[in-house]
This record gives C-alpha cells, structure tokens and sequence, in this order.
C-alpha cells in the first residue's frame, strides 16, 4: 500500500487492550476508566483484520497496547500471525513493560517472535516504582531476562522525563551494553490527559546526547530498525543506543505504518485524530473484499504528519486519545 506521499505502508501496530498493570505518569491517569469488554474487537476479529493487513502487503506487525501480556488469550493472537511468519509477515514483534515476560517469554518465541521491546525508565526501584507508580522493577527485570532466556532480542525503551530519569542514562547505558541489550530513548509526546504538566516533563534528547557524549563515544551508524529511532553504536559497549526526537526532529516523512486500537479504529497517523473504524464493518458481517476495500481508503487518507507542541500556555494535550489507546 502507498499513501498520497509516495511512502510505502508496510508495518501495523495492533493495541490489543487498554489496561495495564503499570499506571506510568506520562501514560496515563492514576485513576484511568478502561473500556467495557463489548467495545473491544474479539482476538478473532483482530486476526481477521490484521489478516487483511496482510493481505495487502503488511510485512510487519507489533503486538502493543495497555500492557498487551494482561489481555487475557493474548497467545492464540501470537500464535495465528506467527504462523504467517514467512507466509505474508516477516516479523512479528511486541512492546511491553515486562511484568508478565516471566510466564510468556518461552511461548513467544514459540510462536515466532524473536524481539521484544520493553519500557523501562530506570534502573532504581524507587524511582521506577514512582514512574510506574503500580510497577516493581524486579519483577519488570526478571521479565527482562527471561526474555533474553528465551532467545529473544530485548531493546529497551525509555521515555526521558526532565528532572526525573535524566541522570539515569549513563547506568542503563552500561548495563545494556553488559547485558546486550539495545537502548531507545524517546522524548514525551503530547497524548491525553494526565495529572500534571506535560511540558514540566518535556526533556529534548538533543540535550540528553550531548551530556552522553562526555562520557561516551557514540558512531554514527546508519542502522534502521524500520522506525523512527536515529541510532549510534557506542564505542565502550558495542552496544546500540537509538533517540525517537517526535518533537524536537520531524520524523514523519519516512513513516511507514499505521495504528489500530483495540476497538477496531484505523489512526494513520498518531498525532492527528481522523480515523477509521473497522468495528462496525467486521461485526457487520463485511466481506473480505469490503474489509480490503475499507482499508485502502484508509491509507489514502493518511496525512503528512502530526503537529504536536509543547507548549506552556496550552493546558490540553495536542491529541486527547492516551497512548494506550492509540498503542505505543
Ligand atoms: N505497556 C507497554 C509498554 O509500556 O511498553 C506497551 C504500551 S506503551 C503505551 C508503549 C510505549 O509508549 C512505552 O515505551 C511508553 O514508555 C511509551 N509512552 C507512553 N506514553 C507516552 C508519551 N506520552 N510520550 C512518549 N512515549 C510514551
Ligand atoms: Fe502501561 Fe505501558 Fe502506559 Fe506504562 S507506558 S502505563 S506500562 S501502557
């Protein structure tokens, strides 16, 4: 599929829930109201539509939500596009914060998943338990190295937060580099309401890789994950660390993918609000070829780019949708 801009769109994110164990601050509320099970695509009309995905050229999809590993029967979703690995897909892959990698990691990688990222802020349990909020660390690391026990490649991702995780970058970077573990730092972006000051939280990573470099030689590289991520090889470690810079650097114009949320709606873009929602078309007893169809006209919308600011004067957030909704 090829949107107005010429840019192929070939990698499907899927939220497959709302909910989560974890109520991070930058997320979500503390007291966040989930969506009633109705209003959720059963795991078989999400198969159904990622199948259609599929069969107009989807090479890539990411499992997100909510914490995808808290949907109950979440495996059997796993389990069916697995199956497509070599067949359609050519890399299935998920994003969770690792709490429940210890009773999932094995049968992950049965199914066909070889990479995992998962979120973690820092390596200090108080302060991950008051980033998280409801979060362990040691229970998001053991999920960490159970996935590594498994055979599969772990990326770490962590959102940088002025005043709160910025000293913390040098230690996660040794440790991801000890342990093999890539590191993506990613600035906050402007999605639904939270309690408190998104732009008390805003840390450009311009500033966070110009304190990095006095401690450590980062080479340019020009590996791609097939994501926005801008990536360095770290000369000490032989590691990687990789900075998603939404705010600071437009990182729109080689996008390759779409969302959809665990209802069933179609975002094109994550910083803009139209939409398209399969829910009514699946439930509606819609034919392949009206499921394809709906599709392709959803790609032809797909805008140039999101608008987010941060700004000071503005209390709302660009986009009222959380990023739970939308899948991270
Ligand atoms: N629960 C899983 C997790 O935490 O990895 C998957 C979903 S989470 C919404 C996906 C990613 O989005 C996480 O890495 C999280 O840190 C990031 N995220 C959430 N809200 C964000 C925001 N407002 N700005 C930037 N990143 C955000
Ligand atoms: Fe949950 Fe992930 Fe959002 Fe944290 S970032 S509250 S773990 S969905």
């Amino acid at each position: 599929m090829i949107d107005p801009f010429g840019r192929t769109i070939s990698y499907l994110r899927v939220s497959v829930t709302d909910r989560c164990d974890f109520r991070c601050v930058y997320c979500m509320a503390e007291d966040m109201t989930f969506l009633p099970k109705p209003e959720l695509l059963s795991l078989e009309e999400m198969a159904r539509l990622c199948g259609a995905f599929i069969r107009l050229g989807t090479d890539k999809i990411r499992i997100t939500g909510g914490e995808p590993l808290v949907r109950r029967g979440v495996l059997t979703l796993f389990q069916g596009l697995g199956a497509r690995i070599g067949n359609g897909l050519s890399e299935l892959t998920l994003t969770s914060n690792g709490s429940q990698l210890p009773r999932f990691a094995a049968d992950l990688h049965a199914a066909g998943v070889r990479r995992v990222n998962v979120s973690l802020d820092t390596l200090d349990p108080a302060l991950f338990a008051s980033i998280t909020r409801w979060g362990k660390l040691e229970k998001t690391l053991d999920g960490i190295f159970a996935a590594k026990a498994a055979g599969l490649a772990v990326k770490i991702n962590a959102v940088a937060l002025k005043g709160v995780n910025e000293d913390q970058f040098d230690g996660m970077l040794a440790w991801c580099g000890e342990h093999g573990f890539d590191l993506c730092l990613i600035e906050t972006m402007p999605l639904g309401e939270i309690d408190g000051e998104r732009a008390d939280q805003y840390l450009p990573l311009s500033q966070v890789r110009a304190r990095l470099r006095k401690t450590w030689t980062l080479v340019d590289t020009d590996y791609q994950t097939g994501g926005p991520a801008r990536y360095f090889t770290v000369a000490e470690t032989g590691g990687r660390i990789g900075f998603i810079t939404p705010m600071t650097h437009n990182f729109c114009e080689s996008c390759n993918r779409v969302r959809l949320t665990c209802t069933g709606t179609l975002y094109m873009c994550l910083g803009q609000d139209d939409a398209a929602d399969f829910r009514p078309l699946l439930r509606g007893g819609a034919s392949d070829e009206a499921l394809d169809a709906a599709i392709v006209a959803a790609i032809a919308r797909k805008p140039k780019g999101h608008d987010f600011v941060i700004d000071r004067r503005e209390t709302a957030p660009s986009v009222t949708r959380h990023m739970s909704v939308t899948g991270g």
